[in-house]
């Protein structure tokens, strides 16, 4: 069924489901870890301050999300080594989304970007709504984007139109 991902490095349609609830769930933001290989891995356990991520014993097992604990708050989302994880919220008609970000130049509030998908391949445009970078992100930028509903399992980060 995931054949796919091993073959080409890109998840299927049926495997990036499998990592998202329920889209009422998303009135609320969620964290969405696409952590798909069995790694020896728990960062994003460890620095959840609501418990809401579970790696376990085995730390080779890939993280599950407790959507009705998590807040969405996006800590682990910088803390993840393997940029791994964003979280999504269904907002008035649009997506808004927190993704990892270590490039520089970093973007600035407002800007108009390129919306990426897992190919790497331009499937629209987004806004920058918010960057926060500070000292305890370890050079990872948060970025806060807004992208239009229709891209909610297509989207997942930005690349600059300059
Ligand atoms: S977004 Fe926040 S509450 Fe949700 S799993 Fe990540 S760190 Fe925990
Ligand atoms: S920190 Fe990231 S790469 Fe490591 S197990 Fe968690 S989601 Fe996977």
């Amino acid at each position: 069924m995931f054949e796919s991902w091993n073959k080409t490095g890109v998840p299927s349609p049926e495997l990036i489901k499998t990592r998202f609830p329920d889209e009422e769930v998303l009135i609320k933001p969620k964290a969405i870890t696409e952590c798909y290989e069995e790694i020896p891995c728990n960062p994003c356990e460890t620095s959840c301050p609501f418990d809401a991520i579970t790696v376990g014993a085995d730390i080779n097992t890939p993280p599950v999300v407790d959507f009705d604990t998590c807040t969405g708050c996006g800590i682990c989302v910088y803390n993840c080594p393997g940029l791994a994880i964003f979280t999504v919220q269904i907002k008035d008609d649009a997506l808004v989304y927190k993704i990892p970000y270590e490039f520089v130049p970093r973007p600035g509030k407002g800007d108009v970007m390129h919306a990426v998908n897992r190919a790497g391949e331009i499937i629209g445009d987004c806004v920058i709504e918010r960057v926060t970078f500070t000292e305890k992100q370890d050079k990872t930028a948060l970025l806060q984007v807004r992208v239009p509903r229709e891209l909610l399992y297509e989207f997942v980060t930005v690349r600059s139109k300059s």
